[in-house]
């Protein structure tokens, strides 16, 4: 049977770093109907291992505001923060095979390099300046106290992936340049730990938002060095705001807590959201419950570009019911 037609595996995988926003609903309503609507299972997963902005009160919160919204899950909560030892035996592999090497760039260095066409929010492009130092090269470099990232050697040949509603994507690694696995203070790059943790935990759905497209080349490179199946992937519309920049924890105002704090209730957001993404009859939204979305779920009903979020939406949800 193609794996296409099994019933996926599928993640929630919040960073909490502050507390869930209305752009944050979004990407998990559409993650957690995907899984849902195919019979599948959901994963938590808190991806915690930046230690100095995440913190446990806000992991609590957030499951909290999801309970809130309906979205349930299978299993975990997970922590990025619990799984050190699994990124440590991935690097190491990795090492051994040669497949990444220290980088003794500083910020200051890495400042001013510039952005290949499509890199989009993944910044500039390594040039590869530490690819071939010497292991002696390397000794004066510690001898002179800096601590190096790891960057993993990228492939000129193409990663090849299919997203449910771009298509098929052909984009070689190398051309976004040699990925940072882990920060030279010893902190696991994002990069890496999700893509460990997408290979260990059998997940075989990743939905989330278009900023994180860019990324997806490097992740199913680095699922291929470890032996994993690639999972199908869905990359949805950014929501923004009346400006049309992307909704960020900054925008206190579109907080889950701040609308539940103004009355708001769960199914309007949910309605909100719903007709958003092309899943009701009428644009007009109308209040319901997540399970409600489930069998009208089709990624080609989402729209083709960023989503507005209006002023004054915590007014508008409240009359919404
Ligand atoms: N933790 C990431 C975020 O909150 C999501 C990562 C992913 O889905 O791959 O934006
Ligand atoms: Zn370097």
């Amino acid at each position: 049977m193609p794996s296409s037609s099994r019933a996926p595996t599928g993640r929630l995988a919040p960073s909490p770093t502050g507390r869930l926003h209305l752009g944050n609903a979004w990407a998990m309503l559409l993650a957690w109907l995907a899984a849902r609507s195919r019979g599948g299972r959901v994963i938590l997963r808190m991806e915690d291992i930046d230690t100095v902005r995440a913190r446990p009160a806000f992991a609590g919160q957030m499951q909290r505001d999801l309970e809130w919204l309906g979205l349930d899950w299978d299993e975990g909560p997970h922590f990025q923060s619990h799984h050190l030892d699994r990124y440590e035996a991935a690097m190491e592999d990795l090492r051994r095979r040669g497949l990444v090497y220290p980088c003794y760039c500083t910020r200051k260095e890495l400042r001013g390099l510039a952005s290949a066409p499509h890199a989009g929010e993944v910044g500039p492009v390594y040039p590869g300046t530490c690819a071939g130092l010497s292991s002696g090269d390397c000794a004066a470099r510690e001898a002179q106290g800096r601590r190096p990232a790891w960057r993993l050697r990228c492939s000129d040949e193409p990663a090849t992936f299919v997203d449910a509603r771009r298509g098929e994507q052909r984009i070689a690694p190398a051309s976004l340049g040699d990925v940072a696995l882990r920060r030279s203070d010893g902190v696991w790059a994002y990069q890496l730990a999700v893509t460990v943790d997408d290979a260990a935990m059998g997940v075989t759905q990743v939905v989330r938002g278009e900023d994180l497209l860019d990324s997806t080349p490097w992740q199913v490179f680095l699922l291929g060095l470890l032996g994993a199946p690639a999972p199908q992937y869905l990359h949805v519309p950014l929501l923004v705001d009346a400006s049309g920049e992307r909704l960020a924890k900054r925008h206190g105002s579109v907080e889950l807590a701040a609308l539940r704090e103004a009355g708001v209730r769960p199914a309007a957001v949910i309605g909100w959201l719903g007709a958003r993404a092309g899943l009701l009859d009428t644009p007009i939204p109308m209040p319901c419950a997540a399970g409600e979305l489930i069998p009208r779920f089709t990624p080609a009903a989402l729209p083709s570009g960023p989503v507005s979020t209006p002023d004054g939406i915590a007014a508008l949800l409240r009359r919404l019911g």
